[in-house]
């Protein structure tokens, strides 16, 4: 897979950030960075963080948590901090903590994760483990955020923020481009090929004979769009060689995710947008257009 390996690091001229709750219902469940394949529903927690270097920004990343149980906790420690002694019982401590070393150890078998463990290792990023806000790309201080609830999700997670990092040139040169078509259509493929990524890491631990604990965010929607493309192009081509037919399958999930990311399918915020709107108010909140007819 050809990738940018180029990393950038520049300096914070500020962060925002945008978290988001989406209540995904079974069948259509997975929204964001967290699929349901394996628990009916989940609620999902999407952070976006878009961090301002010097005049550009450096960096988007979004992120995931998780579920109905973190949801759970998350309102039963509301409740402790409100209502004190009324408050219901603290949440079940994570089973599965996760680790540098437990979430490497849950990518051994993937290839997709091993390079993204290397990468991680190479370009000496921080990886910070911290549940109190969503997992992130952070560019400025080259480490990667992960709130995950055990190793395996951390390592999915992990695959598709060191996506961004390995997009980090193609980011900043996107905001440079003067174009917000050109900023948006940017991201999405990097949130796209991030998931898409991540989603494929997941097969290719199965592959090797390990069970991942979770799965990501469109994974479902991502293999069913796979095997229909398979199987349109094979009646459609009765000829076509396995490639061929792969790289039909492979390209109608890559769509079918990055309809998610652009039809809403996928929450960026409280709000309701897509990551299409966001990006692109993002860039309208900071790289205005200069005004029309001046000098
Ligand atoms: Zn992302």
């Amino acid at each position: 897979m050809a990738r940018a390996r180029s990393f950038v690091i520049g300096a914070v001229g500020g962060t925002i950030g945008a978290v988001a709750w989406a209540a995904i219902a079974f069948a259509d469940n997975c929204s964001s960075e967290l699929d349901c394949q394996q628990t009916q529903t989940y609620n999902t927690t999407t952070t976006i963080i878009a961090t301002v270097i010097g005049v550009l920004v450096a960096v988007i990343s979004i992120l995931i948590s998780q579920a109905a149980a973190a949801a759970a906790g998350a309102g039963a420690a509301a409740g402790a901090g409100a209502a004190g002694a009324a408050a219901g019982p603290p949440p079940p401590p994570m089973t599965d903590p996760p680790s540098q070393a437990g979430m490497n150890g849950a990518l051994v078998g993937s290839t997709l994760g091993e390079d993204a463990t290397k990468y991680v290792k190479d370009n000496n990023i921080n990886v910070v483990f911290d549940t109190t806000d969503g997992s992130y790309w952070d560019a400025a201080n080259n480490r990667i955020v992960i709130n995950a609830k055990d190793n395996h999700d951390a390592a999915q997670i992990l695959v598709h923020e060191v996506n961004h990092a390995q997009g980090q040139t193609s980011t900043t040169t996107a905001w440079n481009s003067g174009s917000k078509e050109t900023w948006v259509n940017t991201m999405i493929d990097q949130e796209t090929q991030g998931t898409v990524e991540s989603i494929q890491s997941n097969q290719q631990l199965r592959d090797s004979g390990k069970t991942p604990s979770q799965t990501f965010p469109l994974e479902n929607e991502y293999n069913a769009a796979r095997t229909k493309g398979m199987q349109d192009y094979t009646a459609a081509n009765p000829n076509a060689t396995p490639a061929e037919i792969a790289k039909a399958g492979d390209d109608a999930g890559y769509a079918r995710v990055k309809q998610g990311f652009e039809n809403g399918e996928v929450k960026a915020s409280t709000n309701g947008q897509s990551y299409k709107d966001y990006y692109g108010n993002d860039y309208d909140a900071k790289h205005p257009t200069p005004p029309a007819g001046g000098p």
